[in-house]
């Protein structure tokens, strides 16, 4: 793809600048695959900023999240209750594993998973003698879902819960680091999210067996043995010592991004609130988000498909809210429960550009176009 320069893009990596030395130690110590002192160093950073017990590193958040329910034993046939106002990954896991996901509406506090929908979603789908075997939670955009009452639903009907956190590491809830609620937690660090290892994610739990398990699994399951004996099917899901140094030099200013993030959906709310018919998402009390992407919703006499191609006009990149996964056609077959909140969010909403790299001058410039796209209607 080739693009005009001074494009402003939606979110883009931003180092902080000791990445390229635990990167380059890597190198020069000759710890260029999947061991070394970057992959500790790096899972120890992720507990110590998320208060997790163990973490793993690997491939990407999808893997995580493939780990994670392989770990909980979900089996072909099985239904897993999963956010349907999400990014794909988090149910294509579901997939892999034969197993059929059931999608559960958002509520608008939070426009996360609604957990008096997924009440009724466990008790219809237990009036039909299935029994959910786990729980996807996802939170969008940076703000944690309402996880104490999710986790309370899912206890009650002893279903495990997997909190999808791609997009929400540093996010709290009630005390609490996002990810670490749950049975397990799942962070990515690829190339738009809050921070990057080029490609990335992690795996964390408070359970040490289950933390040893996902490393073996995500190791090609190799059995204690002088040659390669498998007893399981693994997978080659270990991040590289490279990459984890990058994320080394990511996390020492992880904090300062959170910030930055923050900082940027406070300017684009104080500059465009005011504007009749906008609609900001606040944190709801006891929640903090990172501020991932800077969301809103249009005035209902807008059209937002408009709005974007007027700023792509500008060169400015911006793009809809999540389309639900219950309306891709991916996932047609499947259960979905819920008065179609999201729907109408993916119909007005738009994500705006929110790099922690962006210049006062660039987010001037958004919000110039935007006022005049939406003043003049
Ligand atoms: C980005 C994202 C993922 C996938 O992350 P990868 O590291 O690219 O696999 C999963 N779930 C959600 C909600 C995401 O936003």
């Amino acid at each position: 793809m080739t693009y005009k320069p001074g494009r402003i893009f939606l979110s883009v990596p931003h180092m902080g600048g000791h990445e390229k030395n635990y990167a380059q130690k890597a190198i020069e110590d000759n710890w260029v695959s999947t061991v070394g002192p970057n992959l500790t160093g790096f899972e120890h950073d992720i507990c110590q900023h998320t208060n997790a017990r163990h973490a793993v590193a690997v491939t990407s958040c999808t893997a995580a999240l493939h780990l994670a329910l392989r770990l909980v034993g979900v089996q072909p046939g099985d239904e897993v209750l999963c956010s349907t106002f999400t990014f794909v990954a988090a149910a294509s896991p579901i997939l892999y594993l034969g197993a059929v996901p059931v999608f559960v509406e958002s509520e608008e506090e939070t426009w996360n998973m609604c957990p008096t929908t997924l009440r009724e979603a466990i008790v219809s789908r237990q009036a039909r003698g299935k029994h959910p075997a786990a729980l996807v939670l996802a939170h969008q955009y940076g703000m944690p879902a309402k996880v104490q009452e999710v986790l309370a639903v899912a206890e009650e009907f002893g279903i495990p819960v997997v909190e999808d956190a791609a997009e929400a590491l540093g996010s709290r809830y009630g005390g609490h680091q996002v990810g670490t609620m749950g049975l397990f937690g799942t962070f990515s660090f690829n190339g738009s999210k809050i921070i990057t290892t080029s490609g990335g994610g992690a795996l964390v739990t408070a359970d040490p067996q289950l933390a040893e398990q996902a490393l073996f699994l995500a190791t090609q399951a190799k059995d204690p043995a002088p040659f390669f004996q498998h007893t399981q099917l693994g997978y080659s899901y270990r991040l590289s010592n490279v990459s984890a140094g990058i994320g080394r030099g990511q996390m020492e200013v992880l904090e300062k991004r959170i910030k930055q993030r923050r900082e940027i959906y406070t300017f684009y709310k104080n500059q465009l609130q005011s504007i009749e018919g906008v609609f900001f998402l606040a944190e709801p009390k006891g929640a903090f988000s990172n501020r991932w992407l800077t969301t809103l919703l249009l005035p209902a006499n807008t059209h937002p498909e408009e709005v974007r191609l007027a700023l792509e006009q500008e060169n400015i990149e911006s793009r809809p809210l999540w389309k639900p996964l219950h309306l891709q056609p991916l996932f047609a077959p499947y259960p979905y429960y819920g008065n179609s909140l999201s729907e109408h969010l993916f119909k007005r909403g738009i994500c705006l550009p929110s790099s922690s790299s962006l210049t006062e001058e660039e987010l001037e410039k958004v919000v110039k176009h935007l006022k005049r796209l939406l003043e003049e209607v």
